[in-house]
């Protein structure tokens, strides 16, 4: 590792570790780099700790882009060895031009929590870039205000670091407007745009005609001036948009000189004073090519996208990333409509944004879905093109993978009632933890002659159950009154009998239990024990996976993860 004294050797592991993962470095972290690395440096431990914190704060002061340039240039072998350590899984099909390392992104508008739809480009870019090693960019678009949720910002990093990718780096694109106006002012001058100052309706039947509005071929000075005016207020909202010259005879009218930024006073964004916004393809061409992103996986809803971009990237003479453009993915049975579940949530049909009801990740999370199951679900549909629906079998089944091992079994009674049993006494149920794991022990069920059964499993044409790990017990109808008697431990007579094995609880003491599904509430009664499993998957016995999600006075509230 380079770095000839202390104060060196910290500020290139502090670089190196701010572009490997974005944000501030931890003290703790850098000095612990620079410790293994340089053994001599450890009896000056107290003068290196306070040199760590000055060395991040000038790291931290730097840009994204200004840290890897300084790391390129101070010390390529640390930049190099960002891209070394890749993890060589190969679940996708390989990228072109991708064998010495990737720069992706992932894109989103800060309009609300991420959700699945989401999650599938995020995954596949982040696949990629542990695949072939690199940086990978998280880039907040926020340059239309109109549809930028101030809390959506901190909401989605939030469910990137649930989702824990591997983002080395985070642009906001607020924060680089001049950038695109300098961009802008370029592509002028180099006669690819043109400043419009035709009322759009005008524009409109111009272009569906394929003929030059007047302001395409005004001289380049020309265009500069408006330009300029644009940016100094003399233009006011909707009288000027800048746009890239394409070709009037292209057979998509959506194609020809498309609009790269506009003036807009309301609403205010909420981060910045601004009254001339680049969209959205000039914003992302300019930040693809100057982050230097390689390649870049998308939905097929962008093709078109893809097609004007070129345009801009033909105009500049930048190199064109690659591209790789996925199907589109029908996912059914939640809401995805930011706009709709802003409307549900102010109207208090939902509860926010993690109501179980949303396809938002949080609202996963909430149920109990691992972050790792939604990587595998995701990474098992792959980036064909081909249209397809989101299976929330297979990601339920991915889940179910993670959570079977780890969750520990109760007993829920939804809509119980309490029967006396005839015929037995004192008896203590031990009921294991995890049938596939021993040494976590057992439950102990102590049943004093009257227990809670699940209402649906006692019916007419019920004669005998067994009481799961306690005994069996018949069942005698007087109209619709039925009554209970012990009928014996043995397992073998049960099933012979074919009853049904069913969950139970002591009427002592069983707690209060509401399990919230998708389709709405089932109220019960669970062990005493899984009010210790707050913020855990468990599994309720019959029932399915549930989230425990809040334990309080009267009792729990579960959500329900899937069977
Ligand atoms: N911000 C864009 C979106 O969320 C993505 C842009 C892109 O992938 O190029 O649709």
């Amino acid at each position: 590792m380079a770095g000839k004294n202390p104060k060196e050797a910290l500020f290139l592991c502090a670089l190196q570790n701010a572009v490997k993962h974005g944000g501030v470095p931890q003290t703790g972290a850098v000095v612990g780099m620079v410790m293994s690395a340089h053994p001599e440096f450890r009896p000056r431990a107290k003068e290196v700790a306070v040199l760590a914190k000055e060395v991040i704060a000038d790291v931290a002061a730097l840009t994204p882009e200004e840290r890897v340039v300084k790391l390129q240039s101070l010390a390529p072998d640390m930049y190099e060895a960002l891209f070394a350590k890749h993890e060589h899984r190969r679940v996708l099909p390989d990228l072109e031009g991708a064998e010495h390392g990737v720069v992706m992104r992932f894109a989103p508008n800060p309009s609300g929590p991420l959700h699945i739809g989401h999650a599938r480009a995020a995954v596949l870019n982040d696949a990629y870039v542990k695949q072939y090693g690199g940086r990978y960019i998280l880039r907040i678009e926020d340059t239309d205000p109109k549809r930028v949720d101030p809390e959506a910002y901190d909401m989605v990093k939030e469910d990137i670091a649930w989702l824990r990718l591997g983002i080395t780096e985070t642009v906001t694109q607020s924060e680089r407007l001049p950038l695109y106006y300098d961009l802008c002012r370029k592509l002028i001058e180099r006669g690819g745009a043109y400043v419009c100052i035709c009322n759009n309706e005008r524009f409109r039947e111009l272009k569906q005609a394929k003929i030059a509005c007047p302001c395409r071929d005004q001289p380049v000075e020309k265009n500069l001036g408006l330009w300029e005016r644009m940016l100094d207020h003399t233009f006011n909202e909707g009288e000027a948009t800048v746009r890239i010259k394409t070709d009037l005879n292209n057979p998509d009218p959506a194609m020809r000189d498309f609009p790269a930024f506009r003036i807009l006073d309301s609403p205010p964004h909420p981060r910045v004073i601004a009254h001339v916004y680049p969209l959205m393809n000039f914003s992302v061409v300019a930040d693809d090519h100057l982050l230097g992103v390689t390649h870049v996986i998308r939905g097929k809803d962008h093709i078109a996208n893809t097609r004007r971009q070129r345009y801009i990237y033909d105009h500049f003479g930048w190199k064109v990333p690659v591209y790789r453009h996925y199907g589109r993915m029908g996912i059914e049975g939640v809401v995805l409509s930011t706009s709709q579940m802003r409307f549900g949530i102010n109207e208090g049909k939902y509860s926010g944004w993690d109501d179980i009801r949303l396809g938002t990740l949080r609202a996963l999370a909430r149920r109990g879905i691992s972050p790792d199951a939604v990587k595998n679900a995701v990474l098992a549909i792959g980036i064909g093109d081909t249209d397809i629906s989101f299976s929330w079998d297979n990601l339920y089944a991915e889940n179910k993978k993670i959570v079977d091992p780890v969750a520990n079994r109760y007993f829920f009674v939804p809509d119980p009632f309490t029967a006396n049993i005839d015929g037995a006494l004192h008896r203590t149920a031990h009921a294991m933890l995890h049938p596939g794991d021993t040494a976590r022990g057992s439950r102990i069920l102590v049943f004093e002659g009257s227990v809670e059964l699940p209402r649906g499993d006692i019916t007419h044409d019920t004669a005998m159950v067994r009481l799961k790990d306690l005994f069996n017990v018949t069942i005698s109808w007087d109209g619709s009154i039925p009554s209970f008697a012990y009928a014996g431990d043995s397992l073998a007579e049960a099933r012979a009998a074919k009853a049904h094995i069913i969950q139970w609880l002591p009427a002592q003491g069983a707690v209060p239990c509401t399990l919230l599904t998708q389709e709405g509430e089932i109220t019960g009664v669970c062990e005493p024990l899984v009010t210790k499993e707050l913020g855990n998957v468990v599994q309720f016995e019959r029932v399915g996976f549930a989230r425990i999600d809040a334990v309080g006075n009267d009792g729990v509230t579960a959500y329900f993860t899937h069977k």
